[in-house]
């Protein structure tokens, strides 16, 4: 298993409001995604307060792994919600998370708001997420194309966010790896740009995942980079036995 992430303020924002985390001890990775919101500052503090407290938490929980990333959201959620309410700068901030577990053939997902995993062998790619936004709704209706959504003015209007509230649910998916795999995890300051067919087209031309996620965000900063750009890759997930 190789895992690689990398974060860029994008061309045009003077902040970075994302976050990522990615970890392996060869058998098991987790990586996370986060895409901060607030004013001044307040959309890192809570990108980052979700970041780390997810990835704690996940760390310290015992069970079932979709049990373990719900719980990990639940205490990732009570930080940046209690931080922004105790600190006048902070208050109303909020954060998406995606964030995936992976290990022995398996991996599973959770995600809040509108940043993204896909699932990419040598044969496709896939979004395993579904957006909680504005756009997302309206191309699931049929009212918007994917491509118009990528530069719909509302884009960046998201439906569900964590941190914003005492609660928040989290979708959780599934996917079995197949050897060759990868996982990408991404903010939409990458979505946005690029597509998923130039994601697996870069996959596959790059071999390492370092190099992979470094030709990804150059990309989005050759198309004028409007937002932060995050990416993390997992590579390799052997089969178990
Ligand atoms: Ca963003």
């Amino acid at each position: 298993m190789n895992i690689y992430g990398i974060t860029d303020r994008g061309r045009v924002r003077t902040q970075n409001q994302d976050a990522f985390y990615e970890w392996t001890d060869g058998t098991y990775a987790v990586l996370l995604v986060c895409d901060g919101m607030g004013g001044a500052k307040a959309g890192n503090v809570a990108s980052t307060l979700a970041a780390q407290q997810f990835a704690e938490a996940l760390a310290q929980s015992h069970g079932g792994v979709q049990e373990r990333l719900r719980d990990a959201l639940a205490q990732a959620n009570e930080a940046v919600y209690t931080r922004s309410r105790q600190d006048a700068a902070c208050q109303g901030m909020g954060t998406t998370l995606v964030a995936a577990f992976a290990g022995e053939g398996r991996a599973y997902f959770i995600n809040v708001g509108d940043s993204r995993a896909y699932y990419l062998t040598p044969d496709g790619i896939r979004q395993v997420t579904r957006d909680h936004s504005l756009v997302a709704e309206l191309v699931e209706s049929g009212k918007l194309t994917e491509e118009e959504a990528r530069s719909h003015p509302n884009r960046n209007v998201i439906t569900r966010a964590l941190g914003t509230a005492g609660d928040v649910i989290g979708d959780i998916f599934e996917v079995d790896l197949e050897e060759d795999s990868r996982l990408l995890l991404c903010s939409d300051g990458l979505s946005n740009l690029v597509t998923p067919e130039e994601m697996l087209q870069t996959a596959l031309a790059e071999g390492r995942v370092a190099d992979c996620c470094a030709r990804l965000v150059a990309l989005a900063l050759e198309r004028g980079a409007p937002d932060n750009v995050t990416v993390v890759m997992l590579d390799t997930v052997p089969k178990s036995a």
